[in-house]
Order: structure tokens, then sequence, then C-alpha cells
């Protein structure tokens, strides 16, 4: 069932057609059969030439363009992109799926954008290619698929761990009983139906557990596949030559990401803008005050140091949800060394005891914490061996750092600090009486 390798790339007979259909030199060859299959897919847009992959190396480059798109761009058209749907297509999009993981793991970090974009897209792609299934035969494509992944009866719940441990998933999401995920209806009648009252146990079923979870764990498992594969990848690139049309997809998937990110991240009504202090949150306020030891780590590396730059980067991140690294937002890291890192590092030094005084290891925290790994400063050469950091939400921010929320009439509606002094910024341009010129030039000057 060709089927069931169009949904999961790590299936047997997706690996056995790799190896038996798939050339390296061949990729940028241009594909008939490819283009006929794509020109004949129903209701496939065909008017414009550039829609259509006409190699296996740009079709690997449109599964990440599709995704980007369809996340990001008002003008996004489904029909442009409706192959990848059509399961006829299943032979090259198994190939090309495979390219774009060997390309990407093979030239950026496991944590890189490029990486992070390509899992997400495949999540994204197995779901709407199940939704496009008939209801019986979604029913048994995903009882199937479920085998695949999972070849148990029964689930423990720590044989999923590796989802819990990468957040892919969540305990809550899921009913466990004695230590085993319950999935099949009949086991969940067998071990319930005795404990539910005035309600059908079979209605409770599907509401609880039903289609929607063996799909949820089918597609995070596909995903965390996709995400080990990247980084066997990667760590087998270290010892081996990377074949030279690998490396050039990489770059061009690179290119492409950079100039369709590089459209949308602007297209959003908050704009990036110098720091305007008078905006700031109680919470971060009270950190660049000074913190002292117990909360002091914890507050300057991961609440200040994720808050500061992207209220002064990228403080529509939650907004547009597009990935993007610093070095797209500040390409020489002119703002990062200028204006945000003073920001970080003054407010450790008025923290007691001063934090690297006491603590120096924390500097090279706060360097991973900007997504440029654990070194001294920030250097374009190690972008993408950690993640930038999104800034912490009230919630946590209450449990973990209590000291320091102190709300004001503002939080009530708030649920991020960042949507805090994006909203004050909103407010301060409002009324104009409010603050200085001075700070009104600040807080409208855009990007250089
Ligand atoms: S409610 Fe949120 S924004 Fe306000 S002080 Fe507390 S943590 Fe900060």
């Amino acid at each position: 069932m060709v089927l069931l390798s169009f949904l999961n790339p790590f299936s047997e007979e997706a690996e056995q057609i790799v190896r038996e259909k798939s050339s390296l030199e061949e990729l940028f060859n241009k594909n008939k059969d490819l283009i006929d299959i794509i020109a004949h897919t129903n209701s496939q847009n065909i008017s414009n030439d550039e829609l259509i992959p006409h190699t296996l190396a740009e079709l690997a480059v449109k599964r990440l363009e599709w995704f980007v798109r369809k996340k990001n761009d008002k003008k996004y058209d489904h029909n442009d992109y409706s192959f990848l749907m059509n399961p006829d297509m299943a032979i090259y999009d198994i190939i090309s799926f495979y390219i774009a993981a060997q390309s990407i793991g093979i030239r950026f970090n496991p944590n890189s954008r490029e990486s992070r974009v390509f899992i997400e897209s495949q999540g994204q792609l197995v779901q709407e290619r199940l939704e496009k299934l008939s209801t019986s035969l979604r029913k048994e494509v995903v009882a199937k698929l479920l085998n695949q992944l999972i070849p148990l009866d029964n689930i423990s719940w720590t044989s999923l761990g590796e989802l819990f441990g990468s957040r892919k998933i969540n305990l809550t999401d899921l009913i466990i009983d004695q230590g085993e995920v319950i999935l099949d209806k009949e086991d969940f009648i067998y071990r319930f139906s005795d404990k539910i009252i005035g309600r059908v146990p079979e209605k409770m079923y599907d509401i609880l557990i039903g289609d929607q979870i063996k799909e949820l764990i089918i597609n995070r498992m596909i995903m965390q596949n996709t995400e080990n594969y990247l980084l066997k990848v990667h760590e087998m690139a270290s010892n081996i030559e990377a074949h030279p049309s690998l490396i050039v997809i990489a770059d061009e998937i690179s290119k492409m990401l950079k100039e369709r990110t590089s459209i949308f991240s602007g297209s959003g009504d908050i704009q990036a803008s110098k720091l305007v202090g008078e905006a700031f949150p109680p919470c971060i306020k009270n950190t660049i005050d000074g913190v002292s030891s117990g909360n002091r780590n914890d507050a300057i590396v991961l609440l200040l140091t994720s808050f500061i730059s992207y209220a002064r980067l990228y403080p529509s991140v939650f907004k547009n949800e597009t990935n993007l690294k610093i070095s797209d937002l500040d390409k020489g890291l002119k703002i990062t060394n200028n204006e945000i890192l003073p920001v970080i590092y003054e407010a450790a030094g008025r923290c007691t005891p001063p934090l690297f005084e006491d603590d120096p290891q924390e500097k090279l925290n706060i360097t991973a914490k900007l997504g440029f790994g654990v070194h001294r400063v920030p250097d374009l050469n190690n972008e993408g061996e950690s993640k930038w950091y999104t800034p912490m939400s009230c919630e946590k921010i209450k449990i973990h750092l209590p000291v320091l929320c102190k709300p004001d009439k503002d939080c009530k509606k708030i649920s991020n600090p960042l949507s805090y002094y994006n909203r004050r910024k909103w407010i301060m341009n409002q009324s104009p009486d409010s603050k200085s010129p001075e700070e009104k030039d600040k807080s409208t000057k855009k990007e250089d």
C-alpha cells in the first residue's frame, strides 16, 4: 500500500523505494513523469510554470515552501500546491523527503530554522493528507500506520518518552491506565465501563480518544522520527564528504526560507524598533533593577535574555508564528552586540551578588539562549547550535519567579510579558502626551 509510505516515509516500503529508485546523479534532471503527474493533479494551478517543480531537487524545496507560505502568506493559494496531496506522487514525494532531509541534515544544525521548518512541514503534510481520505479509508490507514510505528498491542506510556521529552505530546493528551496508553475502543470499555456513570462508554471513548488521539500520536511520531533522522545525518556528515548536489539543495532551501520569511516577518502590525523601557512590564523592570541570588540566574538567563532580544528584534513572534534566527533580523549582529547584550549584562551586574562574578558560566548560557550555542559571545558561525528561546509566559514566571511578578493594571488581559510590551507601546503611540518627543521618536524609529 504505497499510500502508507506517502504518509510515513520511515516505513520499510518507503526505504526500499529510496534504495531502488533514487539516484543522486539525477536530482537536477527534468523529470517528465513527475511534471505529468503534477499537471494532471485535480485543481492544481498550472497557470505559472514556476509553480511546478520540474526536478526532484525542486520538489524537495517546494515541500518547505508550501509550509512557510501556508503559514504566513496572505496570498497563499492551496491550488498552487495541490500536487503535494496527490497519492500518485508518492514515490517522488518519498524520494524528495529524503533529499530534503539529507541536504538539511548535512548542512544545518538540528536546532536550525531549516531543520525545524522541515520537521513541522512533515507533520502538517501527514495531517492534511489524512484529512483528504474518506472516513473508512482513513480509519484503515490510521490503524495500519499505528501498527507500523508502535508494533505492540499494549503501549506502555514510557515507550512514548521521547515524544514527552521533546514536548510533541503532553501526558494530559492521553488516557493512561496502569502504565498503558489506552487507544483501543474495546479495551477502553473493558477497563472503564463500570466507572462511567450516566454516560454511554462508547461515546466517552469517542470524545476522549477516538481517532483524533491515534492520529496525534502518528503525526508526532513521524515528526520525532524526522528529527532523529536529521540528527543522525548531521552526526554522520562530520565523517563523510557530502555529495555536492545535496549542498546545493540545502543552500536553495535556506535561500528560499530567508526570502520567504523576510517578506512575511515585516507583514505584521508590530515592527522591530528601538527598545522603549517605559513600556516594559513590572517583571522585566524588576529584573533590570537587579535580582538577588535564588532568582537571579533564571531571571537574567531565561527571562530577560529572551524578552529583550525579542522585544528589540522580533516583537511580533507570537503573532507571526514564523521561525526566524537572530541573523535574519540583525545580519551583522550589530543590534545584538550594541543594544541587546548591554542591557542583559548591565542587569546581570546589578544583581546581588553580580551574576558573572559569581557564576561566569552564565555568560555562555545567555549566548546559548540567543541561538548561538554554548560560547562566550554570539558568533554567526555558531548560529543554530541552540534555539533562540521565546519569552516565558506569565504563568511560568508566576511559578518559577514569583517575586518578580508584581502585576499592574495592564497585566490583566495578557499572558506574556512581550504582549504587555507591545500593548503598552501601542497605547503610548495612541496618546502622544503620555511620553516625551524623544521617546516618541525612539518608539517609531524603524529598523536600520
Ligand atoms: S502578569 Fe505577566 S507581565 Fe505582568 S508582571 Fe506578572 S509576569 Fe510580568
